[in-house]
């Protein structure tokens, strides 16, 4: 009897392990489903913000910078002054925080929330780079904000640059956008009175609007093609967060539906072994 009894109990124990087993399951498979649109942004976000390697990529892009400054500086024949085209968001300025706020609210990019961020104008300088353009000024050379900030943001951003310590915080040394995201113009206008010798960025337009072409090999073809620009006059900084990357992957253009984006993203990516 005793037996039957032991027997009986182990059996409700396994049959209710494996109900509970089965719950649990189910329960995963629930909350995946509600994972937030904006989880995808957390790797690339935690990256940014507290990885050792993103702080030492920002140094050494900025001690590569001051050394082709130098360099090209020297080799320099133009009589125009000398200026550097820099963008801002992810070159010298860190907006990871505003990408943050997406995720912890499970929100996705919006203009709304961009403006929001950029009128609190508490956005940090990125490490070594206010040390780098007092180099540039050291040097005679003018550091230019050519960024797709918007001219409405101009006020604010320059409050947040003189916070930050930057130089060069004049109304005349800004190319923010009011029209197109297409920086060609605005750097031509810039070479129309200056002799550029550098340009920096996080994402490859910020050099040359041939890099917006995404369609072939994500872009990765044009950078072939331009290879020995890269750490000579065009000067690379780090951004898993956001980019023209992106687009590329939901079939080169940022109209493809949010729906769509997560398998999207899933299918450009390769396990070819
Ligand atoms: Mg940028």
């Amino acid at each position: 009897m005793k037996k039957v009894l032991i027997i009986s109990f182990l059996s409700i124990l396994f049959f209710s392990s494996c109900e509970f087993k089965n719950e649990n399951s189910s329960t995963i498979i629930k909350d995946t489903t509600k994972v937030s649109q904006s989880e995808y942004l957390v790797s690339g976000a935690l990256w940014y913000q507290t990885s050792a390697e993103a702080k030492a990529m920002y140094h050494q892009s900025f001690n590569l910078a001051k050394l082709m400054l130098d360099k090209n500086l020297k080799e320099s024949k133009s009589d125009k002054p000398k200026a550097i085209i820099t963008d801002i968001d992810e070159t010298i300025l860190n907006n990871s925080p505003s990408n943050v706020r997406l995720i912890k609210t499970g929100k996705l990019y919006s203009r709304e929330s961009w403006t929001k961020w950029v009128n609190a104008g508490i956005a940090e300088a990125l490490p070594g780079a206010v040390d780098f353009c007092n180099y540039a000024k050291d040097a005679g050379v003018t550091m230019i904000y050519l960024s797709n900030r918007r001219v409405q943001s101009l006020d604010i951003t320059m409050k947040n640059m003189t916070n930050e310590g930057f130089p060069f915080v004049n109304k005349e040394n800004y190319f923010l956008k009011s029209t197109t995201s297409d920086k060609t113009a605005r750097r031509d206008s810039v070479l129309a009175n200056y002799d550029v010798i550098l340009y920096m960025g996080d994402n490859l337009c910020d050099f040359s609007e041939d890099f917006d072409h995404r369609k072939d090999n994500f872009g990765g073809n044009v950078v072939e093609e331009n290879k020995e620009m890269f750490g000579s006059k065009f000067i690379v900084f780090p951004n898993p967060m956001y980019g023209v990357w992106e687009r590329a992957a939901y079939n080169d253009t940022w109209k493809t539906p949010d729906s769509q984006k997560d398998s999207l993203r899933k299918a450009a990516l390769k396990d070819n072994y």
